[in-house]
């Protein structure tokens, strides 16, 4: 159904809104994420500037057509904008003209088929707030308030959201009684507050009335409603209502009255909140082409919305006529809003997408003030964020993890955890194949590990208690010992793996005297500056050089490259992984890590055994070393040894070691962590060090590990887009082959967000897709969570839990070949397309 939209220019200000002034700073703000948009918007601001330098004054005139609009039943829709030559005072100076004006361009609208037509500001005001014009023409109508009503009513609930406001404590005041929209959002609001003022130009019986039917105070000074209210909603049709500087300190105001109740865009207090209120967003699918304000941007008056949306609905009924509205209409049309996809979530101000971080910094000034007894601080009491916990990922913890289209595509939000599930907000169940990369080796919240913790707290153990002795580090240190390769009989208990290897490095360097490290390409060993210096991989640390100096790398199995190096006897010491995790599941020669030993030994270097991901049963012996039966000088360990629980590093070393580094009154503390060996900690650390030493579990791991290598050997022979299987227990990588240049051009176009998410990169990302199609397959259709090895990202880690039974291994085997078969299908298929292609584009598109 045709619709047809009446506006006016609203002051001089919003005249040149059709200006390429205005236009241009759009373009500026759009230029950088889509060039063509920017492009096609230069081309109308030009024809509307064009229209408007060459159009006689006092001229109806259409100033745009909205296009292909299509409803949520698969309905078209198509509408044109009206522009009546008359500024807002020129409809209050001459109401008669003004209203035969309206009646023209109505009647404009019905010749060309429009079968409702919407009232834009002034326009729907005059002639009784269109009933003159509903009853006078064979065209339905509406002055759009009632979604204007719910759009504000919307945007206050999201704004107390964001600022932690509790509106049942607050006085809200609404500017604009008796006015429509004023009346009506006083009504919404009115069950949401403590107490609800009501602010007219001055008292009349109507003002008065209206006060009365909403329970509500009315004042006729505006200072006044402004100092006893913060909240703020105003709806006046004069515009200039709302005076800034009288506004107190921490206050927000809805502004929804076109003019603007609060002036100046340039308003410079920080202090104060000014939200543009009442418009909708439009859905996503919809067209923007339209030059009509910030439609291009996706945001327009509810008054148009409400006409769209009706239009879309095929309603040739009129709607929101006269002076009242009724609630339940209000919130029937904002639903019926909803379904059609318009939104009412985001926060405007002045009419730009308000920047996160004032928001964010005014949300500052409230807690602050509130916390000085200006308010009531809205506290959380529930364990779980009231607000989508991707949202704030995007906001405060990590944007990329929180990008609005990466949630649930790659990145998904779990919200429990048990043994070898994950379960996420919806609550789908995940086979786990990533295991917190190594923290998760008993599964997630194993009872033996809860069990430890939850008898701790019950005993009410002290968490820290510093410069004393902990009973349950010194069990904990005690029964690592026992478990641990010949040698190693002290414990420095920290945090983390990066930690554990930082202590390392630092008791080397006391120890030997010398200051230079040997690492191994490829290696990773954390991403604190110590244990990052000695990381193989060169993106991780390029970004944050200069490192330690003094730190060379050898490649991984190398021996001769090892000795020729230690001979050199200038390191302190050589630090390294049984196996190569993170780089993409390497083991070295056998034999190697003892040849390694020897060398260090022979060269007073000290030979750092990285186990942080490696031990705790994770390659079928409690640590991958005793596969070789080396004694290493240092073992460190972190991830499982928290039994998936608790975050806790420990360093294993020597005594002779320990003495000479910190063996003093003056050097015992040289070393410390506050948290290091925490209660908590250390009674999770016990439970996991037990259980991991079961042989029945070791056993288990082993068994899987040869059904798992046997299946993604047959695989690897089966399809030409995986390389091969390596690693030993469940510590296995799946390689997979770069994607082929040609897919990788073909692809590279096809998705416009994935290039402004990977910026420069984009061809070192898309080479491997293959991985991210899988591990976006296995999550999406199969429901396993799988993840690539950090630095290696044509690898997919296979790395569950050590609890999976061989049914669980079977139906991740089968969802891999599927995949994988998927994949080879989508790899043939587009090498097909590009050979039938010319320059990258299909001959006959
Ligand atoms: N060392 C190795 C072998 C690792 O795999 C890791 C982490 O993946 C670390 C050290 C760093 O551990 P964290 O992330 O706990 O600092």
């Amino acid at each position: 159904m045709k619709f047809a939209f009446l506006v006016h220019p609203i002051s001089d200000y919003t005249g040149e809104l059709w200006d390429l002034a205005i236009a241009a700073a759009d373009l500026r703000s759009a230029w950088g994420n889509d060039p063509f948009r920017s492009c096609s918007l230069l081309r109308q601001a030009m024809r509307h500037a064009m229209e408007a330098a060459g159009s006689e004054a006092g001229e109806i005139r259409v100033v745009d057509n909205i296009t292909g609009l299509v409803s949520v039943n698969g309905r078209p829709s198509e509408g044109r904008i009206y522009e009546i030559p008359l500024r807002a005072e020129e409809f209050l100076a001459n109401p008669t003209n003004a209203i035969e004006q309206v009646r023209t361009a109505a009647e404009q609208a019905v010749e060309w088929g429009a079968e409702i037509v919407g009232l834009g500001a002034m326009t729907g005001i005059v002639g009784a707030h269109g009933t003159w014009l509903a009853e006078n023409l064979p065209i339905a109508v509406t002055t759009g308030n009632s979604l204007t009503v719910y759009a504000a009513y919307r945007n206050l609930l999201t704004a107390c959201e964001e600022l932690d406001i509790d509106l049942t404590q607050e006085t809200v005041a609404v500017v604009g009684i008796p006015g429509s929209i004023a009346t009506g959002l006083a009504g919404l609001i009115k069950p949401h507050c403590r107490e609800l003022l009501v602010v007219s130009r001055q008292s009349s019986p109507r003002a008065l009335k209206r006060a009365e039917s909403l329970g509500a105070e009315l004042l006729t000074d505006i200072e006044e409603a402004l100092q006893r209210s913060r909240i703020i909603l105003t709806a006046t049709s004069s515009g200039g209502a709302v005076p800034p500087a009288k506004l107190r300190s921490g206050s927000i105001v809805l502004d929804v009255a076109v003019p603007p109740d609060v002036e100046g865009a340039g308003i410079n207090r920080t202090d104060v909140l000014i939200l543009t209120a009442g418009l909708s967003q439009i859905p996503a699918t919809m067209p923007r082409e339209s030059g009509f304000l910030w439609f291009h941007r996706g945001m327009i008056p509810s008054c148009l919305a409400e006409t769209m949306v009706l239009a879309l609905e095929d309603r040739k009924e009129s709607l929101s006529l006269g002076q009242n509205l009724s609630l339940a209409a209000i919130e029937r049309i904002g639903q019926i809003a909803e379904s059609h996809k318009f939104g009412f979530g985001t926060l405007h101000s002045f009419g730009h997408p308000i920047e996160l971080s004032r928001l964010t910094e005014f949300r500052k000034t409230l807690r602050r003030r509130r916390s000085q007894g200006g308010g009531i601080v809205k506290r959380s009491t529930s364990l779980l964020p009231t607000r989508s916990a991707s949202l704030l990922y995007q906001r405060h913890i990590n944007p990329i993890l929180g990008h609005p289209e990466l949630k649930d595509v790659l990145v998904k939000t779990f919200v429990r955890g048990e043994g070898m599930h994950l379960y996420d907000e919806q609550g789908r169940e995940y086979l786990d194949f990533v295991a917190g990369f190594g923290s998760v080796n008993l599964g997630h919240n194993p009872p033996q590990v809860v069990g430890a913790i939850r008898e701790a707290l019950t005993a009410q153990v002290p968490g820290f208690a510093q410069a004393a002795v902990n009973p349950l580090a010194a069990k904990l240190a005690d029964e690592l010992v026992a478990v641990s390769p010949q040698g190693l009989d002290q414990v420095f208990f920290s945090n983390s793996g990066s930690e554990a290897n930082e202590a390392a490095l630092k008791l080397a360097r006391a120890v030997t005297g010398r200051t230079a490290y040997l690492s191994c390409e490829r290696s990773y060993h954390g991403k604190t500056l110590g244990s990052l210096s000695v990381t193989g991989n060169v993106s991780y640390r390029k970004p944050f050089e200069p490192l330690i100096p003094d730190c060379h790398r050898i490649p991984f199995g190398d021996f001769e490259k090892l000795e020729e190096q230690l001979e050199t006897g200038r390191y302190a010491a050589f630090i390294v992984e049984p196996i190569q995790a993170e780089g993409g599941m390497y083991e070295p020669r056998h034999g190697w890590l003892r040849e390694a030993e020897s060398l260090c030994r022979a060269n007073n270097t000290l030979f750092i055994v990285d186990e942080v991901q490696t031990g705790m049963g994770r390659t079928g012996n409690l640590f991958a070393c005793d596969h070789d039966e080396v004694s290493p000088d240092v073992m460190t360990l972190a991830k499982s040894l928290g039994g998936g629980m608790m975050p806790i590093g420990a360093t294993l070393m020597r005594r002779e070691h320990w003495n000479k580094a910190y063996g003093s009154l003056t050097q015992f503390a040289l070393h410390t962590s506050t948290f290091g060996g925490g209660s908590l900690a250390c009674a999770a650390g016990s439970a996991a060090v037990d259980a991991l030493s079961n042989e029945q579990l070791l056993h288990n791991v082993n068994d899987r590990s040869e059904e798992l290598k046997a299946g993604l050997k047959e695989l690897c022979n089966r399809h030409v887009c995986l390389k091969e299987v390596r690693g030993r227990g469940l510590l296995l990588g799946l390689e997979f082959h770069p994607l082929p240049k040609q897919a990788q051009r073909h692809w590279a176009g096809s998705d416009s967000w994935m290039g402004s998410l990977l910026g420069t990169d984009v061809e070192a990302i898309l080479s491997t897709f293959s991985v991210l199609y899988v591990v976006q397959t296995l999550l999406d259709a199969h429901r396993i969570y799988t993840q690539s090895a950090r630095s290696n990202p044509f690898v997919v880690r296979i790395q569950p839990p050590l609890i999976i039974t061989s049914e669980q291994v079977q139906r991740f085997l089968s969802a891999m070949g599927e995949t994988c078969e998927e994949l080879d299908r989508a790899i043939r298929l587009t090498d097909n397309l590009m050979a039938r292609s010319v320059n990258g584009r299909l001959a006959n598109a």
